[in-house]
């Protein structure tokens, strides 16, 4: 019998293949004590393996500029970093020196209470950095206790099926692609290091597979389908045949992708879409090209801090923000100020713990109370002014006055550069996301300080509807087409259409047909979304009529429930898109 096992989808692409499983894992430490003579011995013996591991990163650092790019190749940098952070080196030495730990135990101690600090939450992003945390761990750990390198692959076959419990960027690096038809782990996200590396070397990829580890067995057969985020163990005929007509479906779908990259995004009765790509981080702006983004809708800033334990100096911010401006010389490039708290936050900000952090001291909170570090992100913007349509993206505003503030910050560092002679476009353009029902009511006046709106639906519909956007309970109640939205979505509307401001949405809801159908009929012209969905919403504009969508927005506005509003939409765009419902959730019916 075959086991169908769901996870989430990290790289495109379907393979099968026979099961190779590793045991990339943190092993066994006894724990030991050592003679005070011996104190100095484990202290040599931890920095001979905080050298090797560095050399051994450096090596692989080298090894993936060679293979993918210098961009891929700085995905080393934070475990780099982490080997040199004081928090780890210090912390360890003071278990050797104070209690006498081997330099093994007193390694994993400290390690086991960073990582404990840093897992108060959930955040893809801090994931991602304990992910990195644990590949250091790993490595040290094992070379401090004499072991053979786990992350030797060489008796690795051709098209193998790589199932794990987690991996690591060190471990990926070592893939041979012809060798890995496809990867399957239990842990893991989008955004690991470890998951972006996988897409750049194009291996069909899903996470998050909850048991994939202890259920497949080595040598059996498996199949991982990297756009739906399903791996099937053990497959049977049928199972099969649906892999060979996906995988002939999916190939028909990559051809139509590059040619649907290069197409208008202009709706049937010609009215065109500006449709631009939202990016976590900076390495992924090659691909938001290549899958025909006119331009970055929003850059998010936080991979530069969260986890981190020291602030990302200018000159650092200033080099990501750049490299995304100018993969667009000729478009727009928003990007978004640090959106810190909520669930993402920075070790050295010590976030206070409390009770509603999504209610709490959070994005432009954050950077107005604490100028020392929000100055220099707006340095390091302005200076990437220089280098392309860099516009100034402010989170979660309530109030006019919170934009007045930051103005009166960006004069001063205006002030200072002009003076240092670093050159920057005076004509750069600064605007809000509108992301809570307060900013939505008071659009009028925030559009008198403002250049821009981008509305940011995932956060207001979390605020509109009073339903945390993380919590799976009440997944079935956040609803981005409640008539309480679609009316606010409406209001930011027209009342930037009379301001003669731009209006832009940069939430999931852009990426949905129907929602993106919904919101070309508020003529809002403009939509971000994560890069992979851009061709798919590139098809509905092309197959939809403007007249058609500002019809069943009309309607969708009157409606008095969220079914009604759905309703409204599936028959207006009628036939012209053959929609379905994937994973509750509106989709073409391009290979899901
Ligand atoms: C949003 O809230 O819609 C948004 C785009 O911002 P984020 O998802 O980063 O909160
Ligand atoms: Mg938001």
């Amino acid at each position: 019998m075959s086991i169908v096992l769901d996870g989430s989808p990290a790289s495109e692409g379907i393979a099968s293949g026979r099961v190779f499983l590793l045991d990339w894992g943190i092993p066994e430490v006894v724990h030991q004590t050592v003679q005070a003579d011996d104190v100095p011995r484990e202290v040599a013996r931890f920095h001979e393996a905080r050298d090797w591991a560095k050399g051994r990163l450096e090596e692989m650092k080298a090894a993936t500029e060679a293979r993918l790019g210098p961009v891929e190749a700085r995905i080393f940098d934070p475990q780099l970093l982490m080997l040199d952070d004081p928090e780890v080196v210090e912390g360890t030495l003071r278990y050797i020196e104070e209690n006498h730990l081997t330099a093994q135990r007193a390694f994993e101690w400290r390690m086991l209470e960073l990582q404990a600090r840093w897992s108060r939450t959930s955040h893809p992003m801090v994931l991602d950095r304990l992910n990195d945390l644990e590949d250091v761990v790993i490595r040290v750990l094992h070379h401090l206790l004499g072991h053979h390198d786990p992350s030797d692959l060489s008796g690795m076959n051709e098209g193998v099926i790589l199932v794990a419990p987690n991996l690591t960027p060190s471990l990926i690096i070592q893939v041979d692609a012809r060798h890995v038809a496809g990867i399957a782990t239990d842990h893991g996200t989008r955004t690991a290091h470890w998951a972006m590396l996988a897409r750049s070397m194009q291996i069909p990829t899903v996470v998050g597979v909850g048991s994939v580890s202890r259920r497949a067995r080595e040598g059996d057969d498996a199949i991982v389908d990297g756009r739906i985020g399903r791996v099937v163990l053990d497959p049977d005929e049928s199972d099969r045949e649906v892999f060979r007509s996906r995988q002939e479906r999916l190939l028909v779908w990559e051809e139509e992708v590059a040619v649907i990259a290069e197409m208008e995004s202009t709706t049937l009765d010609g009215q065109t879409i500006s449709l631009r790509a939202n990016l976590d981080l900076p390495v992924e702006a090659e691909q938001a090209r290549a899958h025909g983004a006119e331009g970055i809708g929003l850059f998010r800033t936080e991979f530069l801090v969260v986890g981190r334990n020291t602030m990302p100096g200018e000159e650092e911010q200033f080099q990501a923000y750049r490299q995304v401006a100018e993969a667009f010389p000729e478009s727009a490039v928003y990007i978004r100020t640090f959106d810190l708290g909520g669930d993402k936050f920075p070790m050295f900000l010590n976030m206070p713990q409390e009770d509603n952090p999504f209610l709490g001291w959070r994005a432009i909170r954050v950077c107005l109370d604490r100028p020392d570090l929000f100055r220099t992100q707006l340095r390091a913007l302005l200076r990437a002014t220089a280098h392309g349509d860099v516009r100034i993206m402010l989170p979660l505003v309530n109030d006019v006055e919170e934009v007045r503030q930051v103005r009166e910050l960006l004069a001063e560092e205006e002030d200072q550069l002009t003076r240092s002679g670093i050159p920057y476009n005076a004509g750069y353009k600064l605007g809000v996301m509108i992301e809570t029902p307060a900013a939505a009511l008071d659009a009028a006046e925030l559009a008198r300080h403002c250049d821009f709106f981008s509305i940011g639906t995932n956060d207001l519909v979390q605020y509109t509807l009073a339903v945390d956007r993380t919590n799976t309970r009440l997944a079935h109640l956040y609803n981005p087409f409640h008539p309480a939205v679609v009316r606010q979505l409406h209001q930011v509307a027209r009342v930037s259409r009379a301001a003669g401001i731009e209006v832009s949405v940069c939430g999931e809801m852009a990426s949905n047909p129907l929602g993106a159908f919904l919101l070309i009929g508020l003529d809002i012209g403009a939509l971000s979304m994560a890069w992979p969905s851009l061709p798919e919403i590139k098809k509905v504009i092309r197959d939809v009529r403007m007249e058609d969508a500002r019809q069943a927005a009309r309607k969708a506005l009157a409606a008095p429930t969220s079914a009604d509003v759905t309703r409204c939409l599936v028959e207006g765009i009628g036939d012209s898109v053959d929609l379905k419902v994937f994973s509750g959730r509106w989709s073409l019916s391009v290979p899901r």
